[in-house]
Formats: C-alpha cells, structure tokens, sequence
C-alpha cells in the first residue's frame, strides 16, 4: 500500500440525525487543525497534545458570537481512523446546533464529505482491506448481535487474512511455474504439475468452506424473510404480539442509515426474521386479513421460512389443508396455536407432516415460544460445521468472486488433468489470485472502490 496520499479536508455530521444526547462532527485531512483553530475559543487546538478531549466553544468568526458549548477530540496522523489529522466535535445534540457547527466547519476550509469517505481514506490510505471497510458498512445495519458478531469478526480482519493465505498460496504455485518455464531443460515438469494440483485442490477447499458459510451470512445480514399465515382467528396477531414483545430489541430502520422501505424484524434465537406482510396481520379487525388464504399466497411465495399457524383446539378446516398443501415445499415450522385449551387436533391429523416440525404454543399464555425460537435457531445452524474462526462471508460481492475463483480453480484442475500447458494452466490460476484479490481489494479496480464506498452512509 502507497503511504499516506495527500487529500483535501473533508467533514460530516458522524451520528445518527436526530435529537441524540450529543453529536458529532468529523473533520478529517492535512487542513483539520487549521479549520478548527478559526472556529474555536478556548485552548490553542495546534499545541495540545495527540489523542485529547478539549473543553471549549465553536465561535462564528463573523460575528464572534459562541454557536455552542463543545468537547473537541484531537487525533493527529497517522494513528487515526482516517491515517490523517481528524478532528471530532462533540456539540450538543439537536439538527440546529450540530448543523450550523457543520456550516461553520465548511465555511472555514473543509468540504462536505461523500458517503463513506472516511472508511475510504482509511482504506486508501492503507489502514484497512475491503473486508474490513465492507464490515464497517454491516456493523452500522446489523440486525442482530450475532451479526455484529460477524462484522466484528471482519473489522479485525479475519477474512484479509484467510484470504491473504489463499493468495499466498497460489503465488507460491504460480512462482514454480515459472521456474519451469525459464528452465525447462531442468525437467520439473511433473513435480510443478503436481504442486499446482495441490495447492489448487487446498484453495478450492477453503474457499467452497467459505461459500458454505454465505447462506448463513446472507440471512444474518438481511434477515431471514418470514411469513406467518393461518386462517383468520387461529392466533397469528397473538403470537405476533409475543415475539415482538419479547424481543427488546426489534429493529425496524437503523437511525442514520438509508433504507427506502421500513421493514419490520424481530430476533428470534439470535436469528433475524424479516417478517413479511405483516400488515394483514396487525390490524386483526382489518376487513383485508378475511380474504385469507389468498392474500397468504402472496407471502408464502414471498417468505424464506414459514410459520404455519394452525387452531389445535379445533379439528382441520378446508382453509387449513389448502394452506398445509401451499406451504408443502417451504421451509416451514407448523404452529399448533390454543395448545392452552384442550387439543382437537393432533400430529396424526397431518399424515404428510413431520412431528419435528410441530410445536405447540400459545398465544395467550406465551407457552412454546422458547421452542419456536430453538427451532429456529436449529433450522438456521443446520449444515453448518460452525467454523472455529468465525470467518463468515456475508456480502454479495464477496460471494460472487470467491464463485469465480472457484471457477478458475475447477479449470485449473481440468487442465491438469487434460495434461495441457503449465502456461496455459497458469492463466486461470492468476485468474483466481486476481478474483481474491478484488475480495480484498489488492487488486479491484477504481470504479469499484468508488461505487462500494457510495453505498456507505454519510459521516463513515
Ligand atoms: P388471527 O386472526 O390469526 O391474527 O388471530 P388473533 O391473534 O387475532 O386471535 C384470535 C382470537 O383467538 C383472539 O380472541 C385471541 O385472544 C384468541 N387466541 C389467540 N391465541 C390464543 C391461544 O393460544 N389460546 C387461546 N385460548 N386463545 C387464543
Ligand atoms: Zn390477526
């Protein structure tokens, strides 16, 4: 990575909008002391020492009036977020105050910040790889501790350095290769044939490793789409009730992130559901939830998983078969709901249905809730050999070129085997030390950078 580049000085509001205890406005590049230093009364910001909290306030210079009562962080280079001089006002909170402390800022010598370009000097700069910027972007959505878990995972890079590995690896094949090549009187050709088999076969394990660890980290980052369908008065608003109740912490929009639609999810055994059409659901007297099975199709095709809720102090209906046929080839959790009242139905009624996939609840008493969430947390950690490392792919990027290194390896192999070329054979193994590098971003291009740090929220 080149040292640290020259970058004009750049500034955000860094909090969540709103009306939060404080905010914060960040100012980073070589110019932050000197914009601070024509907007602040109190100690001489340029002469303090690296790495302190300062008492004081923002002055307008125009007027000379105080803007706001402030605590200024002074973190000089390169031991910043940003490798730069970075300069964070604590203000108090409230759009008013924090935006004309902004105004002031840009006013004296900083422009506003894109999205994401702190994150990106920080990668520019060299302080951090495309996985741990990308995981920077999770931790700021996730739903779920078990996903920050995993972002936090990334943010201290164990998916650089896996990947890093890899990429050794492969440059260790591709080096004997070209021993071979340069010296092809010193007959080696078998021994490198060998070799690159080798190291090919290992990568290509990893990574498949990886890509088995993508499904678990798509739901974790973008919930797990979940319809809950039944009948109208078997209990869906009640059980509803329940898991959002006893889930605290039911994220709906994460402040200060950009989300076009609100969607509604709610964590159960550390799994987050994206509940999918809900809205017939929470108004019970809505005259829409009547049409029932129909508007239940909609979501069933819609939803990854489905909660089928069934009224067991009742035996089976018409309505309540159409809906075990619709659901038949979903991944699906049957709900014997009224399990307080004496039971009508039993697992004998549903000849097709295995009893590992019944539970009995209720939505009055909240009794089953637990086993609905272990369920869940079973379907979700099955075929996973949970890895030790807790490197987790979880992005849609990151998947689509470990798939095509994996590609390159599968034709590195097939050449082998066909006996072609070591040069040709080389060409698809660089083909995959390139599509690692992209993961990590030794090796992407600039259009890419550019486009991946646009997705980041303003003040990151
Ligand atoms: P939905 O139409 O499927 O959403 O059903 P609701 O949740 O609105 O419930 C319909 C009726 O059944 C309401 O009177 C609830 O109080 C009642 N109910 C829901 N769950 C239970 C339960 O587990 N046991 C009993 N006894 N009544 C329930
Ligand atoms: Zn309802």
């Amino acid at each position: 990575m080149p040292a640290t580049t020259e970058f004009d000085t750049i500034a955000a509001i860094s909090t969540p909008p709103g009306e939060g205890a404080i905010s914060i406005v960040r100012i980073s590049g070589e110019d932050s002391l000197k914009v601070i230093g024509r907007i602040f009364r109190g100690n001489d910001l340029s002469k303090v020492p690296s790495h302190t909290i300062n008492y004081g306030h923002i002055k307008d210079p125009k007027t000379n009036k105080n803007v706001d009562e402030v605590m200024v962080s002074v973190m000089r280079a390169p031991k910043t977020y940003t490798c730069e001089d970075i300069i964070e006002i604590n203000c108090h909170g409230g759009i008013v105050a924090t935006n004309k402390i902004l105004s002031l800022v840009l006013a004296n010598g900083a422009r506003m910040a894109e999205p994401g370009e702190f994150t990106k000097r920080a990668f520019l700069n060299g302080r951090v790889d495309l996985t741990e910027a990308e995981s920077v972007m999770d931790i700021i959505r996730s739903k779920t501790d078990r996903a920050m878990e995993v972002a936090e995972g990334q943010l201290g890079g164990n998916l650089h350095k896996l990947i890093k590995d890899l990429r050794q690896d492969i440059l260790e094949a591709l080096a004997q290769v070209e021993v071979n090549i340069d010296y092809p009187e010193y007959d080696e050709e078998q021994v490198t044939a060998d070799m690159m088999r080798d190291k090919a076969t290992s990568v290509k394990k990893e990574i498949q490793k990886l890509l088995k660890t993508a499904q678990q980290g798509k739901v974790l980052r973008n919930g797990l789409a979940t319809a809950i369908v039944g009948r109208p008065n078997v209990g869906k608003s009640s059980i509803l009730n329940h898991l959002l109740q006893e889930d605290k912490a039911i994220v709906t929009d994460v402040a200060g992130t950009t989300r076009d639609v609100l969607e509604e999810y709610v964590n159960v055994g550390g799994v987050p559901l994206k509940l999918v059409d809900t809205a017939g659901i929470h108004d019970t007297d809505d005259k829409v939830e009547k049409i029932g099975v129909e508007r239940s199709r909609q979501a069933i095709h819609k939803a990854d998983l489905i909660l089928l809720v069934l009224d067991a102090s009742q035996p089976l209906t018409a309505e309540d078969k159409e809906l075990l046929t619709a659901t038949e080839n979903k991944h699906r959790l049957i709900l014997f709901n009224k399990s307080d009242l004496p039971a009508a139905l039993t697992i004998s009624d549903l000849p097709d249905v295995a009893a590992s996939d019944v539970i009995k609840v209720s939505g009055l008493t909240g009794a089953g809730m637990e086993d609905l969430a272990a369920k869940i947390e079973g379907l979700f950690n099955q075929g996973i050999e949970n890895s030790q490392n807790d490197v987790m792919v979880t992005n849609a990027r990151q998947i689509g070129l470990l798939e095509s290194a994996d590609q390159s390896l599968t034709d590195v192999l097939n050449g082998l085997d066909q006996e072609m070329p070591l040069d040709l054979v080389q060409i698809d193994m660089t083909e995959c030390w390139n599509k690692l590098g992209e993961i990590t971003g030794d090796a992407a291009p600039d259009e890419l950078i550019t486009q991946l740090f646009s997705q980041f929220c303003l003040g990151k």
